[in-house]
């Protein structure tokens, strides 16, 4: 037993802190290890302050390259439906993880030390009693969250919270394997988790490449210039293309045109046929707006999606309708949050892929959720890190070109 709390103690503790080589999905497994020695060992609370120590002062810096605070340190080690990272308080979890495996295996128990026969039917009632008696911590983490929240400043707040309310947590969730399209970069990943608890982002260039503007989060995420803010737009529009074209749908076209008369041309981002209805075409216009820029600051987050749908819906709805084609804008911020519209979309495209994959509905629609979200915040670490100017060219298209020499002085 002692072999092993060492073993966990000396990995957690091996990360050095600001080192690029960080992997959350390694502390997932280490985790269901941990837990299951809760499960099994009464009062294991002490033998875990090691391990909370160096999850608090080690891993946790680590993942986010930078100190972070006792709060935001609470709230990482919860489930990510409440603001967390996934990551689980080895202290806290300890008696819960006991008390509910001994409730789970009570009849079981009873039956190898009384050495009666097992009754299957009352054991796996006892099992999923103490499953639902697991879901009560639920209220736990709720009313902690609420707590715990009252200590941050209004905007890390308001930034945490819509995270919660609009439960953008599912790309916590995907276990990372190289080619999965899960893998993030240190950098994409640490922008990621700074996004989602309103931190700045670690090691910003402190002007822009291309304006010379002081270089802060708003001016990243907004500075069109260099083309990211209209990268990040197109990333978007490409990986919806590529979902429906495996879902198998037909006639998918990238910026369809919707109308085009007098007034010029207008398109939307992408638009496919038999979405929404069979035969009828489908056209789709995204957003990924910043939340938290200056102008929009006081808005509430509802109120934000409510107006960019209602431009959106003025300006295609009715050249739309005249093509016999539905409209639906996808309107999302840059930490990933998507509006309740989109979600709508994102369970008509589970529903088509999951038919065309033959695979579990629920389980389609989480992978749905967590690469769109992936999508957006991988852009978004681009719009923060990526290069502004322009590269300069060779100059010449062929040896026509070629500017004289005088090779005599
Ligand atoms: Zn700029």
């Amino acid at each position: 037993m002692k072999i092993f709390f060492t073993a966990i103690f000396q990995i957690i503790s091996r990360i050095s802190p600001y080192s690029s080589d960080c992997d959350i999905s390694a502390g997932t497994t280490l985790q269901a290890e941990w837990a299951f020695i809760q499960r099994v060992m009464v009062d294991s609370e002490e033998n875990f302050r090691p391990l909370r120590e160096a999850i608090n002062e080690s891993f946790i810096p680590n993942l986010f390259a930078a100190p972070i605070s006792e709060y935001e340190t609470n709230l990482v080690c919860r489930p990510s439906r409440f603001g967390g990272l996934g990551i689980n308080d080895p202290v806290k979890t300890a008696a819960w993880n006991f008390d509910i495996s001994k409730k789970a295996a009570s009849v079981l128990s009873a039956a190898i030390t009384e050495g009666c026969e097992l009754d299957l039917d009352q054991h796996e009632q006892s099992v999923s009693n103490a499953r639902r008696e697991k879901k009560n911590f639920d209220s736990f983490w709720e009313l902690d969250t609420v707590d715990l929240l009252k200590h941050f400043p209004p905007d890390q707040k308001r930034c945490i919270s819509r995270k919660i309310d609009f439960k953008c947590s599912g790309w916590l969730s995907a276990i990372p394997i190289q080619g999965n399209h899960f893998e993030m970069s240190p950098d994409e990943f640490r922008d990621s988790i700074a996004l989602r608890y309103g931190r700045v982002p670690v090691d910003l260039p402190s002007h822009c490449d291309a304006d010379n503007e002081t270089f802060d989060v708003t001016h990243a995420l907004n500075c069109a210039r260099g083309g990211l803010v209209y990268a990040r737009h197109n990333e978007l529009c490409d990986l919806n293309c590529s979902l429906l074209e495996f879902a198998g749908l037909k006639h998918i076209i990238s910026e369809p045109i919707v109308k085009d008369d007098d007034e010029g041309i207008l398109r939307a981002d992408w638009g496919v046929r038999g979405f929404w209805e069979p035969q009828k075409q489908a056209l789709f216009d995204g957003c990924i707006l910043n939340a938290d820029s200056p102008s929009l600051i006081k808005s509430s987050l509802e109120s934000i999606f409510n107006q960019r749908k209602e431009k959106k819906n003025k300006t295609y709805s009715d050249a739309a309708k005249a093509r016999r084609a539905t409209f639906s804008p996808i309107i999302a911020t840059c930490d990933a949050v998507f509006d309740k519209e989109a979600e709508q979309y994102f369970k008509r495209l589970a529903t088509h892929l999951a038919v065309k994959w033959q695979s579990n509905f629920s389980y389609t629609l989480g992978f749905v959720r967590a690469r769109m979200q992936m999508c957006v915040l991988r852009s978004v670490s681009l719009c923060l890190r990526g290069n502004r100017t322009k590269w300069r060219g060779a100059g010449v298209e062929d040896g026509a070109a070629l500017p004289s020499f005088n090779f005599d002085i």
